[in-house]
């Protein structure tokens, strides 16, 4: 057992108890300290609150993670775990799974597999036909008319850029999710984009905005959101087969998303999706904003905004390209 081991167990058996720590660390062989994993990729360890905030840090990367958070920053874009950061003494410490599944993947894909292609690239406008999806009655718009525009753009987007792309739909269609999923495998995919947007209650209406993307959760890990597991949750979907494509596909979208577009940073997130799980290629869920929001909302009603969007997605796609030919951030 290493000195963090040893750090560990000494405070899972007597430290934890005597606190009455609602804070489970879990196995020791299920985690990760940051100390360690600053070794393993040559970060420099700064603690920028004593035993809480720690920035992790090099010439290429900085990563920053807070006790009992679930989300870290990696380059100034919120990527969320499956497990909060915990804390033992001198170290924060992450689950292995949340390393293999998301950090490793971001950092270096030098040990994995060879990567996928990516030339055709399906585009799946979110909601259709009698399936409006959200609904703003004072800007008069619905979701599904939105997802279709923005899809559009990013069509031509790609287009342009060499790649062979197809729509799930290019009309006022409804088609189940699990269809448009099924649709993208027979088509031979290399790549599937869903797009939506978002929407809150009048409550919170003025509160809430952003961008945010989601990819299939990692098998035995509960979506964003969820604190412990569901049945759905112990299967291995189809899609897992390519959580570490996924990783590295919805960073680098939601990346360039915020980023280009200037929208708040909601983060990269994770959910068992119908038009996911199945899925035999690397795929994502894009948010592209509030509908409910007053700003956000006109905004998206905008031309250049949703341009602004389209070419977002298509640089967020590029990057990720890119990191298939070259695997190191
Ligand atoms: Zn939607």
């Amino acid at each position: 057992m290493n000195r963090v081991g040893l750090l560990i167990l000494i405070f899972q058996l007597i430290v934890a108890p005597l606190l009455g720590s609602p804070v489970r660390v879990g196995r020791i062989s299920d985690n990760l300290s940051l100390n360690d994993l600053a070794r393993r990729f040559n970060l420099k360890v700064i603690w920028l609150e004593k035993d809480k905030k720690v920035l992790l840090k090099n010439a290429q990367n900085s990563l920053s993670f807070e006790v009992n958070k679930r989300d870290f920053e990696l380059n100034d874009t919120t990527v969320y775990l499956g497990k909060p950061v915990c804390h033992i003494p001198g170290s924060l410490v992450i689950s292995k799974k949340d390393f293999e599944k998301t950090i490793k993947p971001l950092l270096s894909l030098d040990s994995f597999t060879p990567p996928p292609k990516l030339h055709r690239i399906v585009i799946d406008p979110g909601h259709g036909g009698k399936d409006v999806g959200a609904i703003s009655k004072q800007l008069r718009m619905y979701e599904k008319d939105l997802t279709l525009d923005i899809a559009r753009r990013l069509k031509k987007l790609l287009e342009e850029k060499g790649y062979n792309v197809l729509m799930t739909r290019n009309f006022d269609k409804n088609i189940d999710c699990e269809d448009r999923c099924k649709w993208a495998n027979q088509e031979k995919a290399d790549l599937l984009v869903s797009i939506h947007i978002n929407s809150v209650s009048q409550s919170l209406s003025r509160e809430i905005q952003g961008v945010e993307s989601y990819i299939l959760t990692p098998e035995s890990q509960p979506s964003t959101g969820f604190k412990t597991l569901t049945l759905a949750d112990k299967i291995k979907n189809i899609g897992n087969a390519y959580d570490t494509w996924n990783a590295v596909l919805g960073y680098d979208v939601q990346n360039s998303l915020h980023k280009r577009t200037n929208a708040q940073d909601r983060g990269l997130k994770r959910m068992r999706l119908r038009v996911l799980k199945d899925l035999r290629c690397p795929g994502i869920l894009v948010e592209c904003g509030f509908m409910s929001h007053p700003v956000e909302g006109r905004l998206l009603m905008s031309p250049d905004y949703k341009q602004k969007l389209a070419d977002a997605i298509s640089q967020g796609i590029s990057a990720y390209h890119r990191h298939l030919a070259r695997p190191i951030r």
